[in-house]
C-alpha cells in the first residue's frame, strides 16, 4: 500500500532507446506525474547503431550519437544515471537501486534494461579482446584500431560482427572473421542469403572462415593469437567478440516475474499489474505471428515498443495488443541490408526483385503458405512494400503473384 500523499510516479529502468521513448510518450499522452529514470551507464541516452559503423570508423564522435535532440530537461524527469537497479518488488512496484534508494512507481514501472553481449566462455583477461555494446566499448575498440593493428579478428558473423568487419575493411585493416555456423548472419538471413553476404565480405578482402570453433586465446598481457578448435591459430592484435546478446534480467531474479530469455509479457506488454517491458529485454507473444513468443534485438522495435509500453501503462482496460512487423537494417560497405518480418533458416525463399548475382535484390520469405518476411539488399523501397503485405497477412501465393505483376 502506498502511504497517503505518495507521489504519482512512473519508474523507468534503462535509460536508452526503449526507456527514452517510453518517457517521451508518457509526456506526449499528457501524463503529468513524476517520472524517474534509472540508467546504469553514466551517459545520457545515446544511439547504438553508429557504434559499429560511423563512430568505429572515426567518421562520427560520441557527441553525435545523442538520441534526443531537445534537452532532456524538457521531459521533466529525474534521471538517476550511473545507478543500477538491483531489485523489483512487483506488488509494491518499487525499484531498489545500488545506492540504497528505493523508488516507488505508484503509477507503474517500465522495464527497459536491454541486453548485454554474451561473453565467450573461458576468455582470458588479455588486453585487446573486446565486446561491443556501449559507447565506452566502441571508443576502446577504436583506440586499438587507431594503433593500426596488423590483424583484427572478429569472432561471430552476426549483425554486429559483420558490421565491425566491414568497418575495419573500410579502415584498410586486415580482418579475419571466425563463424561457427555455415554462413554469416544465418539466423537473420537464412543460408542462401547468408552465402551472398559471405561472398560480398570475401570480395572486400575479409578472410571469412565459417564452420570454425574458437578454442581460446594466446598472449602475454595482450592478445596475440586466437586458437581454433582444429588446433590451428590465427594471429590477432585486436579481437572483437560478437556472439549474440543476453537480456539484462539478472536484477529481476527472485522478483516473481518470468525472466526466461527476457521479461515475459502478455500481448499488451504487461508483465504484472502496473509493470510493462519494452525493447531488447521484452519477450511477448506477437499476435501478428499467431502469438509466437518473440524477443527482438533491433532498434525499430525498441523505439516502437517503448512507445507502446508507455501507452499500455496509461491505458487501463482499454489496452491494445502490440503486433508489429519486425524490422532491422544493417549497413555494410555501401549496402543497406533490411530484414522485415520473422525469418528462420528453413523458410521458403524466392527472389522477387533484382538478382542474387548483382547483390541487389529483395527475397520474399514464406512459411506454411504465408508471407512471413522479406530480405532486401540495397532495395529499401521494395522491402517496405513487403512489410505492408506481411502486416496484411498476405499468403505466399499472393506475395509471389503480386511480385510477378509488378515485374
Ligand atoms: C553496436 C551496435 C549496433 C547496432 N546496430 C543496429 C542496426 O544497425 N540496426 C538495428 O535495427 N539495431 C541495431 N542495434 C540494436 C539496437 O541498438 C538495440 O536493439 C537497442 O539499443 C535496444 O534498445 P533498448 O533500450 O531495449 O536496450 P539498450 O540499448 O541495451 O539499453 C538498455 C539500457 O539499460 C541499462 N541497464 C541495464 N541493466 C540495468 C539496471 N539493472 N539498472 C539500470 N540500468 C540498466 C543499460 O546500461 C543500457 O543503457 C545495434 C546494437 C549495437 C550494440
Amino acid at each position: 500500500m502506498s502511504p497517503p500523499g505518495a507521489a504519482d510516479r512512473v519508474v523507468v529502468v534503462g535509460a536508452s532507446l526503449a526507456g527514452l521513448r517510453a518517457v517521451e510518450e508518457l509526456r506526449r499522452l499528457g501524463y503529468d506525474g513524476e517520472i524517474a529514470v534509472v540508467g546504469a551507464e553514466p551517459h545520457e541516452p545515446y544511439d547504438r547503431p553508429p557504434l559499429s559503423k560511423e563512430v568505429l570508423a572515426g567518421e562520427a564522435e560520441a557527441a553525435d550519437t545523442a538520441l534526443r535532440r531537445q534537452p532532456l530537461e524538457d521531459l521533466d524527469a529525474a534521471w538517476h544515471l550511473g545507478c543500477r537497479a538491483v531489485g523489483l518488488d512487483v506488488a509494491a512496484r518499487t525499484v531498489s537501486l545500488d545506492d540504497g534508494t528505493r523508488l516507488e512507481g505508484r503509477r507503474g514501472v517500465v522495464l527497459a534494461t536491454g541486453a548485454v553481449p554474451r561473453p565467450l566462455r573461458g576468455t582470458p583477461d588479455l588486453g585487446g579482446i573486446h565486446l561491443l555494446r556501449t559507447i565506452d566499448d566502441c571508443l576502446a575498440i577504436r583506440a586499438d584500431l587507431d594503433g593500426t593493428p596488423s590483424r583484427v579478428v572478429v569472432v561471430g558473423a552476426g549483425f554486429i560482427g559483420a558490421e565491425v568487419a566491414a568497418t575495419c575493411r573500410q579502415r584498410h585493416l586486415a580482418v579475419t572473421v571466425l563463424e561457427a555456423l555455415p554462413s554469416p548472419m544465418v539466423r537473420g538471413l537464412g543460408p542462401v542469403l547468408g552465402d551472398v553476404l559471405a561472398a560480398m565480405h570475401r570480395d572486400h578482402g575479409v578472410d571469412l572462415r565459417t564452420g570454425v570453433g574458437v578454442d581460446g586465446f594466446d598472449g602475454d598481457g595482450r592478445v596475440e593469437a586466437v586458437r581454433l578448435a582444429d588446433g590451428s591459430t590465427v594471429d590477432a592484435d585486436v579481437v572483437v567478440v560478437g556472439v549474440g546478446v543476453l537480456p539484462s534480467t539478472g536484477w529481476l531474479e527472485g522478483s516473481g516475474l518470468d525472466v526466461e530469455n527476457g521479461v515475459r509479457c502478455d500481448e499488451t506488454l504487461l508483465a504484472a499489474p502496473g509493470v510493462v517491458a519494452a525493447g531488447d529485454v521484452c519477450r511477448w507473444p506477437n499476435p501478428l505471428f499467431d502469438g509466437e513468443l518473440m524477443r527482438l534485438e533491433h532498434w525499430t522495435n525498441a523505439a516502437e515498443q517503448g512507445v507502446a509500453a508507455a501507452a499500455r501503462l496509461l491505458a487501463g482496460d482499454e489496452a491494445e495488443v502490440y503486433a508489429p512487423v519486425p524490422f532491422v537494417w544493417s549497413d555494410q560497405y555501401d549496402l543497406k541490408i533490411q530484414v522485415v518480418g520473422h525469418v528462420r533458416g528453413d523458410d521458403d525463399v524466392a527472389v522477387v526483385d533484382g538478382s542474387l548475382e548483382e547483390r541487389r535484390f529483395v527475397a520474399a520469405v514464406g512459411r506454411k503458405g504465408r508471407l512471413v518476411g522479406a530480405v532486401g539488399f540495397g532495395r529499401p523501397r521494395v522491402v517496405m512494400h513487403y512489410r505492408r503485405m506481411i502486416a496484411e497477412r498476405a499468403s505466399w501465393d499472393e506475395a509471389l503473384s503480386r511480385a510477378e505483376l509488378s515485374s
